[in-house]
């Protein structure tokens, strides 16, 4: 996926973590091809190496688990974190070869990661079906949620009618006039 993982944080952001900054849950839905994708264009790396895999994941959330108790964060703003990262690895559809490394064999060194090149073969040849559609749901999704939100108007807050105490006086004088009757 490659706008999907946009998506998913956006409806992360709009339903159970709002009060979650959108830029953290981006970057954290956007982590393992930030880590790849950078070691690929400047190291030749794998673009789908092993921040793609289980082990990486379990170390970023032990890290980031570690840093969240020292620092007494907020546990949301983890489990958000940890949530958008494995929603990235899901989107990928990644092979196994990459999700359980080491234990399936070394990396398969991969070609050079180029954004225009991916987009093609991404929406134009739609070589990745699955993820393509994957795509276009969390879209979809994201869009339902937010035009929904557009369009949901705030009820008034029911108004309350302070009636003005009635004077001693005109109380007394309407009483004796009704046992006059
Ligand atoms: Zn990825």
């Amino acid at each position: 996926m490659i706008l999907g993982h946009f998506a998913i944080a956006g409806i992360a952001k709009s339903t159970r973590f709002h009060r979650e900054s959108l830029f953290f849950l981006t970057l954290a839905s956007l982590g393992p091809d930030l880590v790849d994708k950078s070691g690929n264009m400047f190291f030749g790396m794998p673009g789908r190496g092993i921040s793609h895999s289980l082990i990486f994941f379990a170390g970023v959330t032990s890290i980031c688990w570690i840093i969240w108790r020292l620092f007494k964060l907020k546990p949301d703003t983890l489990t958000a974190g940890v949530l958008m990262w494995g929603s990235h690895l899901i989107g990928d559809f990644v092979q196994l070869q990459v999700l359980f490394w080491p234990f399936l064999g070394p990396l398969e060194h991969g070609q050079k990661f180029y954004v225009t090149e991916k987009v093609r073969l991404f929406y134009i040849d739609q070589l990745y079906p699955d993820q393509f559609w994957l795509e276009m749901f969390c879209i979809t999704t994201l869009v339902i949620l937010l035009l929904s939100r557009l369009f949901t108007t705030k009820k008034p807050a029911a108004m309350v009618v302070i009636q003005p105490k009635a004077p001693r006086a005109e109380l007394d004088s309407l009483q004796a006039e009704r046992l006059g009757d």
